[in-house]
């Protein structure tokens, strides 16, 4: 008997900025979610009723996805509730701006920790419950393409995960399609002093061809255009969506 294709999507960091604009694209197009957050219960609890309003399910989970054994029992409470997924959106990260000799090594393990190793931890673990058809999302950044004397971690890890999409792509192929999305400059609490800054904004509006910093809802489009099934035809493959700075 073939397996009934689920409609539930978990989004990591799904509380705030990004993850929540990717939360909400998806219940837009029809998709219950499971939201991660590690700090920030409130802000994921707001989400869960914008979520409600648009006429969808929501529930919320607290996790620390920089400590292996939490995701190691995270996956073992899904799996006892009987969860399937339709997708996965690895969008949890931390930034870690600062140059060689002011990164220590407390700040890289953390890093590599939650933008990489997370990421690949959860696919490995939650691809066993991702319903044929499914689909993972990683959030990469356009400094995984591009780099600058400084943020050394944040830019490795995202690099690292555009490559390992593609190996999980042609590993899950046919059944799951495992794509990224690399952001230019998007306005959220990661990056608030550089927007809320009037001479940084104005550099990277007029740096950026299409003239403005993304929105959330902007990343949250692309997701949702990689996880229908409609384009089962995309895998491997990074969306950079930068309004053309990286250019
Ligand atoms: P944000 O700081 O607003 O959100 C980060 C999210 O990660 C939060 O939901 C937080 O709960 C979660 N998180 C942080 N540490 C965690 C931990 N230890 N365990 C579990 N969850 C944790 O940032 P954002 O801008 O919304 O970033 C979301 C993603 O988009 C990140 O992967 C980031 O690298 C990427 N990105 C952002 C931009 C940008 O300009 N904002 C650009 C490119 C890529």
């Amino acid at each position: 008997m073939e397996e009934k294709q689920s409609r539930t999507v978990l989004v990591t960091g799904g509380n705030r900025g990004i993850g929540k604009g990717i939360c909400l694209e998806l219940a837009r197009t029809g998709h219950d979610i499971i939201l991660t957050y590690n700090h920030g219960k409130e802000e994921a609890e707001n989400t869960v009723k914008d979520i409600a309003t648009i006429g969808r399910k929501a529930e919320i989970m607290q996790i620390d996805l920089s400590k292996s054994q939490e995701i190691d029992d995270f996956t073992l409470k899904l799996t006892e509730k009987g969860i399937k997924l339709a997708g996965l959106v690895n969008n949890a990260g931390i930034y870690d701006g600062k140059p060689l000799q002011e990164t220590d090594n407390r700040q890289w393990e953390t890093t590599i920790s939650l933008n990489l190793t997370a990421p690949f931890y959860l696919s490995r673990n939650l691809s066993r419950i991702i319903t044929k058809g499914g689909s993972i999302v990683n959030i990469a950044s356009v400094y995984g393409m591009r780099a600058d004397p400084w943020a050394y971690g944040y830019q490795a890890s995202k690099a690292a995960l555009i490559h390992l999409t593609r190996g999980l792509a042609k590993e899950l192929a046919p059944n799951i399609r495992v794509n990224a999305v690399a952001p230019g400059f998007v306005r959220t609490d990661m990056n608030r002093g550089g927007w809320e800054s009037e001479s940084f904004r104005g550099r990277i509006n007029k740096a950026t061809p299409m003239g403005r910093w993304g929105e959330p809802e902007d990343i949250g489009r692309a997701v949702a255009f990689l996880m229908d099934p409609l384009n089962n035809f995309i895998t491997g493959h990074t969306m950079v969506i930068d309004g053309g700075i990286g250019l």
